[in-house]
């Protein structure tokens, strides 16, 4: 591995002045646990890593902030899963981590290294991005806000730009709604997801008053699946509505064949999934 240097910033005005917007070899670390599999596998050569691990508020913690849930980027995903605030506001965060890498992973990786690396398997974006979250992102022209759902451009390519960093993440407080995550391996369990699906929901005694569905895994970016919604929204749910609604999903999601499946397979696992998740949400 050719030589680097790394460096220890105190605040977040030292850690963005570090950056560089113009080398992109120069990079933040937050857990590490992605970069350095990138390193070793001689795909990243890096100049200037700037390690996040000494910076405070706004960047670690889970706070209550009235109508949002503030998650600081360093904050890990251990720390979120056991979180009474997330257990409270957003189980289906918690009930996510029972699958996601293991906990040596989870004791390190962080909010914000997970959502940065732009992997589209991954498990907690697109459930950020179906509970409505946005991303604090810092940088050289100020912060801004981005919705997780906006925040992808493609396979490993997100919003953040070099020299900028996210700082937090934003979660709206949704009383009423109800989500779940359906995760599906094809290989072995530990495999990455040949799919992914989160639907979250809002009953209105039995009709539901408003959805969203987001797709991961099967395509480069988490992916809304807005006419599946459409069929589903004022609706009361029941066989012919939520296979209506697999039919819908399978025919607007651009999914890939990959050695997880073809897109036919993918198709049938989305419509069964969308069934089962709707079944499990719906009974509240
Ligand atoms: C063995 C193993 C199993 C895994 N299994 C799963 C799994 O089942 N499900 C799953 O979802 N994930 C899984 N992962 C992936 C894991 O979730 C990610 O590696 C992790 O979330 C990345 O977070 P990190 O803090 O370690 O990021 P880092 O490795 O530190 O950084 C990743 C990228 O984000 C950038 N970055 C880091 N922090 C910031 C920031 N605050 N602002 C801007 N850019 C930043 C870095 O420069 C880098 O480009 C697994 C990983 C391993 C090693």
């Amino acid at each position: 591995m050719a030589g680097f240097t790394i460096e220890y910033p105190g605040t977040l005005a030292e850690a963005l002045s570090l950056l560089d917007p113009d080398d992109p070899s120069v990079r933040p670390v937050g857990g590490g646990t992605a970069l350095m599999l990138m390193m070793k596998s001689q795909l990243f050569h890096p100049k200037r890593l700037v390690s996040l691990s000494r910076l405070k508020d706004p960047m670690t913690g889970c706070r209550d902030d009235g109508d949002h849930i503030r998650i600081g980027a360093m904050a890990t995903l251990s720390q979120l899963e056991h979180s009474p605030l997330i257990a409270a506001e957003f189980p289906v965060v918690c009930a996510a981590m029972a699958t996601l890498a293991n906990v040596r992973v989870r004791n390190v990786a962080t909010v914000g290294g997970n959502l940065a690396h732009g992997d589209p398997h991954l498990d907690l974006p697109p459930i950020w991005a179906a509970l409505g979250a946005e991303a604090i992102i810092d940088g050289p022209s100020g912060p801004r806000h981005v919705k997780v759902a906006d925040l992808f451009h493609g396979y490993y390519e997100t919003d953040v730009a070099d020299g900028e960093l996210i700082t937090e993440i934003r979660v709206p407080r949704r009383p009423g709604w109800r989500a779940t995550y359906r995760k599906v391996t094809t290989r072995a369990i530990h495999d990455w997801p040949a799919l992914g699906v989160t639907l979250a929901a809002r009953f209105d005694d039995d009709r539901i008053a408003d959805i969203r569905i987001v797709l991961s895994a099967a395509v480069d970016i988490p992916q809304r699946l807005t006419g599946a919604e459409e069929v589903l929204r004022g609706q009361r749910p029941d066989a012919a509505l939520l296979a209506r609604a697999g039919d819908a999903a399978a025919a607007e999601a651009p999914m890939e064949h990959d050695s997880r499946g073809s897109v036919d397979y993918k198709a049938h696992l989305l419509k069964v999934h969308i069934l089962r998740g709707m079944n499990e949400i719906g009974k509240g």
